[in-house]
């Protein structure tokens, strides 16, 4: 592969702390860079007691703990709509990350972190990832124009109801010289006095 020495890759700041980002075009295909570390064996306890969050698992049998300083591949990020992939040799028990889009300088690396990873430790946080963060985008933006389109229709509602009682008073006012309304406020007032004398008889009460 006709690639200059200088690695194609940098640790910048990303969204969600470090990461990895291209600073030269990286083929399709191509490997970027290798993750490693101790290799760990579950059968022993000691290796199987260690946890952190850059366990690689090759088998059922051996884990690479890829948080050594040396691990640079250690920055990569998750993403759930990846530009590259972890690209494992269970006999070699080597982990290549591999290009799986032509990826542009300035552009971050990632690679999905798998399921298990997901379910652990970015679901209860929510993942950060650019597929992931533009269907919250996404999501949001329509709960908003449906609320919107309620809101509207709430109001579109209120007016036709307002248009229809205008409708009815402008009929019974044209019908006779309105002596329905008259009664009507008569009646109003009396439930008033009403309900006056009730509070003030409530206060004698009291
Ligand atoms: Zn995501």
């Amino acid at each position: 592969m006709p690639v200059s020495s200088s690695k194609p890759y940098r640790v910048g700041r990303s969204k969600t702390g470090l990461g990895l980002f291209a600073t030269q075009p990286i083929k399709k295909g191509s490997k970027i860079i290798r993750y490693f570390g101790p290799m760990l064996d579950c059968n022993k306890k000691k290796d199987d007691a260690v946890e952190n969050k850059y366990l690689f698992q090759i088998t059922k049998r051996w884990t690479v703990d890829g948080s050594v300083r040396e691990n640079i591949a250690r920055y990569i990020n998750h993403a759930c709509k990846p530009n590259a992939e972890s690209d494992v040799s269970a006999r070699k028990r080597k982990i290549i990350i591999r290009a799986i889009k032509n990826i542009e300088p300035g552009v971050e690396i990632n690679y999905d972190y798998g399921t298990d990873y997901f379910k652990e430790y970015l679901k209860p946080i929510g993942c950060k990832c650019d597929s992931c963060e533009k269907k919250r985008k996404k999501k949001r933006a329509e709960a908003k124009a449906e609320k919107l389109k309620l809101k509207a229709k709430a109001e579109k509602k209120v007016l036709k109801q307002a248009e229809k009682k205008k409708l009815l008073n402008g009929h019974a006012s044209k019908a006779k010289a309105a002596p329905k309304p008259k009664a009507a406020a008569k009646k109003t007032s009396a439930t008033t006095k009403g309900r006056k004398a009730k509070s003030v008889k409530a206060q004698a009460a009291a």
